[in-house]
């Protein structure tokens, strides 16, 4: 039995997974802010300083009932249940990797090109063009649907700054000073101490509005 059925099997699954991380984001959760909860989720992130991973026992429990309960049936369906396992393994693996560096991208500093690479495209997303850049794992997806901004250098509010660019004091770390930049004030010790977001965050975030 030949194994390239299966690796493109995956790869399918990945890529189908990627599209559907970029339509979500861009269509469900930005071009339709606050009309569900995945938008009002998504849009409450952005309006937070740090990342809280609360409801994702949500997603990931409905991940793996999607591919194990729908992709893998129907892929198994056209082809064979070899290849239905592949194709629900490579969409379902794609969003636990899409997971994982989402969540280290706002938790801690990157330590490969890719690493460095998602952090520019997603935090140019977050702080400075909230209709750009959806997809998060690749640009693919902007490049071919017109909403890719490439990005040599982010500015971000320094009071929102990811804690893994800063230093004790709020200001950022020498090694980043080339791809970030912050401005604004820095974060008050109350603001430090939550992660609740603050009333105008808010409005910006569900306004589809940079961080003001
Ligand atoms: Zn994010
Ligand atoms: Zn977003």
């Amino acid at each position: 039995m030949t194994f390239l059925p299966i690796v493109l099997a995956a790869g399918l699954g990945w890529l189908f997974f990627s599209f559907v991380e970029y339509g979500m984001h861009r269509y469900a959760f930005h071009e339709r802010p606050g009309r569900n909860w995945g938008s009002r989720q998504h849009l409450i992130h952005h309006a937070q300083r740090d990342l809280v991973m609360s409801k994702f026992w949500l997603t990931w429990s409905l991940t793996i009932l999607l591919s194990v309960f729908v992709l893998r049936p129907a892929a198994t369906a056209l082809f064979s249940p070899v290849v239905g396992w592949a194709f629900a393994g490579g969409a379902g693996g794609g969003f636990f990797v899409y997971e994982y560096f989402h969540t280290v991208t706002h938790w801690r500093a990157p330590r490969t090109a890719y690493g460095r690479f998602v952090r520019r495209h997603h935090l140019h997303h977050h702080f400075a063009s909230p209709m750009a850049n959806h997809g998060f794992t690749t640009p693919l997806w902007d490049v071919v649907l017109g909403t890719y901004e490439p990005v040599d250098r982010v500015v971000i509010p320094r009071r929102m700054a990811p804690r893994w660019m800063v230093d004790d004091d709020g200001d950022l770390l020498d090694r980043w000073c080339h791809t970030y930049e912050l401005r604004g004030r820095k974060a008050t010790a109350q603001e430090r101490a939550t992660t609740d977001p603050g009333e105008g965050d808010l409005a910006d975030a569900f306004a589809n509005l940079a961080p003001s």
